[in-house]
């Protein structure tokens, strides 16, 4: 018979080592409730247009990397890559933004990518989108949010490369000085480069192939109006009284079509050069009207928790349960699921086997589940009594039934 593989590129997370992935995710959650954003769900699919106009047909991740079907109905439908190009069509679908919208997601994205390490085909990011503000007070919080999840994960020398690619009219006078150059140049541009040059010039910076001829490109910066200049100041500013360690990065211009004004990544010095960045951002004023709303400025990010896992230092919970159930007496066994029962409702971790063992079978398991105690079920039950054993130290007392959950959660 043959066996079954999980999918190229995809990874299967399995207890106890999700135990760093349920950590990430309630750390997120709970930056997310500091920083006052909200919960958006929205769905893993969409209509393919929302991708191919949101993100942009000549960008890598349109054009390579879209996992794209036709369902039964003959729609095209395509896993999303990323999750800015929903959240905005669903903010429009909900009658647009009044005022602001800080909302956050969570969850898987698809991008069919050649795999390796850092890069998979399905690959997690927790994102926020700050919709409705065009203040640079917006981009300095969002900048800030990311980089204060990265501490509380514990991915260290993390630095904030930030680069501004101005607004729609000073990307057209960049756009039309890209094109000359790279023209100029044309021979030494790999094919991908050649078909873009005049297509879309912006992404033949993204490229990889071309590092040599790119490094004399015509930069963004060199083509800035005076508002997103002063703008590109403000958030600098921001982020210096922060003490946001930065570093200005004039070729970062990002692979994703909808970005004006602010751009970044997060690297952490100390990781793999070839997959550095742990997430990214950027504002993304022009996204509202592509997708058919109103003129919404909005700023977002998202963190690519599959990187943020192999740079962290943080380690996984040391214990999965605050208690383990261990019955010495197989005719308490009632009792014993009883006092399971009211400790968990009292908020506690707690487990028991599944049917009658030997107490070092029970010991044993209670071991393999990392439980910091365990509490056995024997005889001094019928004088009000259980024995506690610490795991670790190996310390065993005897506890009142009554005070056993006030005394583990101490
Ligand atoms: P992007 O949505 O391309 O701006 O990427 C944001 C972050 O998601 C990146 O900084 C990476 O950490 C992560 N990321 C993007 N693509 C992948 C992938 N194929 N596999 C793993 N992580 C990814």
């Amino acid at each position: 018979m043959s066996t079954f593989r999980a999918p190229k590129g995809t990874n299967d997370v399995l207890p106890p080592d999700s135990g760093w992935w349920r950590h990430a995710y309630r750390v997120f959650e709970d930056v997310a409730e500091q920083f006052g954003y909200g919960l958006a769900l929205t769905p893993l699919f969409e209509d393919t247009e929302v991708f191919a106009r949101g993100v942009g047909g000549d960008t890598e991740v349109v054009e390579k990397q879209m996992y794209s079907f036709l369902d039964k109905g003959g729609r095209s439908i395509t896993l999303r890559p990323e999750a800015t190009a929903s959240v905005v069509r669903a903010a429009i679908q909900a009658g647009g933004v009044q005022g602001r919208l800080k909302a956050s997601y969570w969850g898987p994205m698809f991008r069919y990518e050649r795999p390796q390490k850092g890069r998979y085909r399905q690959f997690y990011q927790g994102g926020v989108e700050y919709l409705g503000s065009g203040s640079p007070e917006a981009d300095v919080e969002v900048i800030e949010f990311g980089y204060r999840y990265l501490e509380r994960m514990r991915v260290p020398h993390v630095d904030v490369h930030i680069n501004t690619i101005g607004d729609a009219a000073d990307r057209a006078r960049h756009r039309t000085e890209l094109i000359k150059y790279f023209l100029e140049r044309f021979d030494e541009l790999s094919p991908d480069s050649q078909r873009r040059v005049e297509t879309n010039p912006m992404r033949v910076l993204d490229s990889k192939a071309d590092t040599d001829v790119i490094a004399d490109a015509p930069k963004p910066s060199d083509f800035l109006s005076d508002e997103p200049a002063e703008h590109f100041d403000a958030v600098r500013a921001g982020i210096e009284a922060l003490s946001i360690p930065y570093t200005l990065d004039s070729t970062l211009v990002r692979g994703l079509d909808y970005y004006n004004r602010s751009v970044w990544e997060y690297i952490p010095r100390t990781y793999d050069a070839a997959q550095s960045s742990v997430g990214g951002g950027g504002r993304y004023d022009g996204l509202f009207e592509i997708l058919g709303g109103k003129p919404t400025p909005a700023v977002g990010l998202a963190m690519g928790v599959d990187r943020i896992f192999l740079a962290s230092e943080a380690a996984p919970p040391r214990s999965l349960l605050d208690t383990f159930v261990v019955v010495a007496d197989d005719k308490k066994r009632t009792e014993a699921r009883t006092l399971v029962s009211e400790l968990r409702r009292e908020g506690l971790r707690v487990d028991m086997t599944d049917t009658v063992r030997s107490v070092k079978a029970q010991f044993k398991e209670a071991d393999r589940s990392a439980s910091a105690t365990a509490i056995v079920v024997g005889d001094e039950w019928s004088s009000g009594l259980v024995a506690v054993k610490d795991l670790k130290t190996g310390e065993q007392q005897e506890i009142p039934i009554k005070e056993i959950g006030r005394w583990l959660r101490a």
